[in-house]
């Protein structure tokens, strides 16, 4: 982004300390702890009614807290308006004026930050030609198609060259392929404007998995977990995460020595701290399960089998679980009823605390 400083707001990162929201003393965000560091992407990911928005709209300042504060950078901004915030938003409906071209609209947010006069044409060509919206200044939004829109919508909010942009199920509105387009997009323009901490709300994993340095991950007004997506992948440290964060077999299992112990079998697995006799839960991804004898091998009965293109996903019953399996390469394609193996290296397997949700 080139010169200026943004209007009223500051460049850094987005504190949330303790910051809890209720509606009729409904308690929907609970006592967020979560510090967003300058120039990061930090997706907020998670079910729908988990609370997401309702952070994004505290740090907007379009809904105050019962108790916690919200910091931008050093200054707490838990008691400004959101004008005086340095805030883009963009949410899933586009929100555009439809009466007004698309330069008025992205000029609005311009006036409405008190930018001079003289620097607004300039300041909209800009925004526009980030987005690559700059041929389309002179029309109207119903003469855009729907990803269009959206360009405009997020030219609008860069406009006023915000130190922070809220992003609330940006893609959400669009098909997938388009949506794919605007993914990349969106990596591009944060790779051209760095500084810009930004703040993805989503209920899709691979979005979060594609834009965001960290995730979020949140559930029943609580943040659950955060990390980067690698390690929440490989390394999810709950069972809702595990099952959130790309797919994941969940078994019950007991701890012993070395080993867990489900249904009859004897699983190698890394046990360090779990405790020999308790109960846990062992996430093994379906694509780290192989069909076929191995080392930490399960036999059971072919539930039903489906064919996705790239991979076939088996499912098994084993001990009375279904585990998944998506297997590549198949000579022989197993069948409803098929007795089978399968099995999985100790290294893919991630130990949880006690409880099975999800799937
Ligand atoms: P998410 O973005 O994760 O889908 P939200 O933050 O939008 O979740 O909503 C969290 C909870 O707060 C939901 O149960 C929702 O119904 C409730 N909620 C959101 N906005 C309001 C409101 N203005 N009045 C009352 N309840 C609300």
């Amino acid at each position: 982004m080139s010169g200026g400083a943004p209007p009223g707001g500051s460049r850094g990162g987005v504190r949330f300390d303790g910051v809890t929201v209720a509606y009729d003393g409904n308690v929907v965000l609970d006592s967020l702890d979560l510090t967003v560091e300058p120039g990061e992407v930090m997706a907020l990911l998670g079910p729908s009614g988990s609370g997401k928005t309702t952070a994004l709209r505290a740090v907007a300042g379009f809904v105050r807290p019962v108790r916690g504060r919200v910091l931008i950078g050093e200054r707490d901004v838990t008691g400004l308006p959101p004008h005086r915030r340095g805030i883009g938003m963009v949410v899933q409906q586009y929100a555009l004026f439809p009466h007004l071209r698309v330069a008025d609209n992205v000029a609005f947010g311009l006036r409405a930050h008190k930018v001079p006069r003289a620097e607004i044409p300039g300041r909209v060509a800009e925004a526009l030609a980030m987005t690559g919206m700059e041929g389309f200044a002179r029309r109207h939004p119903r003469e855009l198609s729907g990803g269009q829109q959206q360009r405009v919508a997020i030219a609008r909010a860069l406009a006023i060259r915000p130190g922070v942009l809220l992003l609330d199920e940006p893609l959400s509105a669009l098909d997938a392929r388009l949506r794919s387009d605007m993914l990349a997009e969106l990596a591009r323009l944060h790779r051209e404007l760095p500084d810009v901490t930004i703040l993805y709300v989503t209920h899709d994993q691979v979005e979060a998995l594609t834009l965001a340095d960290r995730i979020a991950v949140m559930d029943a007004a609580r943040l659950r977990d955060c990390g980067t997506p690698q390690d929440l992948y490989r390394r999810p440290r709950t069972p809702f995460t595990a099952s959130f964060v790309g797919n994941a077999n969940l078994l019950p299992v007991r701890v012993g020595d070395g080993s867990v112990l489900f249904g009859g079998a004897e699983l190698a697995v890394a046990t360090a701290g779990a405790a020999r006799g308790a109960t846990a839960t062992l996430c093994v991804r379906p694509h780290l399960v192989g069909l076929g004898s191995g080392p930490n091998e399960l036999r059971g009965t072919v539930a039903e089998v489906q064919w996705r293109g790239s991979t076939h996903r088996v499912y098994v019953e084993v001990a009375g679980h279904r585990v998944k399996a998506d297997v590549r390469e198949l000579r022989v394609t197993p069948a409803p009823g098929d007795e089978v193996a399968l099995h999985f290296a100790a290294e893919d397997a991630v130990l949880l605390a006690a409880g099975v949700s999800g799937e």
